[in-house]
């Protein structure tokens, strides 16, 4: 994991507790210094998920096989799109997790 600035420090956001939060590399890097990116049902812009003012089960589930981030919002879907959540090589590895007992988290 890596830490995430959630507002980037090239838009003034600091390193404080409330403006970090845990990422994988590749979310991270998809995510950029961006704050905002496209619902792609709605094209319209709108924040990323913030996972210090927001709660992840309103904004995102699990697809039925738990290998697939479902964005159940424009926030959650932007984010998905934005972050390529999705993305085939950690598709695999969350069918890996759920054969194993691993994946999806129980909450
Ligand atoms: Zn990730």
């Amino acid at each position: 994991m890596t830490y995430d600035h959630i507002l980037p420090v090239s838009k003034n956001g600091e390193t404080s507790y409330d403006n970090l939060c845990l990422a994988c590399r590749t979310c991270n890097e998809f995510k950029g210094d961006v704050t905002e990116a496209i619902d792609p049902l709605l094209g319209e812009t709108t924040a990323l998920f913030n996972p210090r003012t927001q709660k992840w089960s309103e904004h995102f589930a699990w697809s039925l096989d738990g290998t697939r981030v479902e964005g159940l919002t424009a926030v959650g879907r932007a984010t998905v799109a934005r972050l390529r959540m999705n993305n085939p090589v950690i598709i695999v590895a969350r069918g890996r997790w759920v054969i194993s007992g691993w994946h999806p988290p129980k909450d």
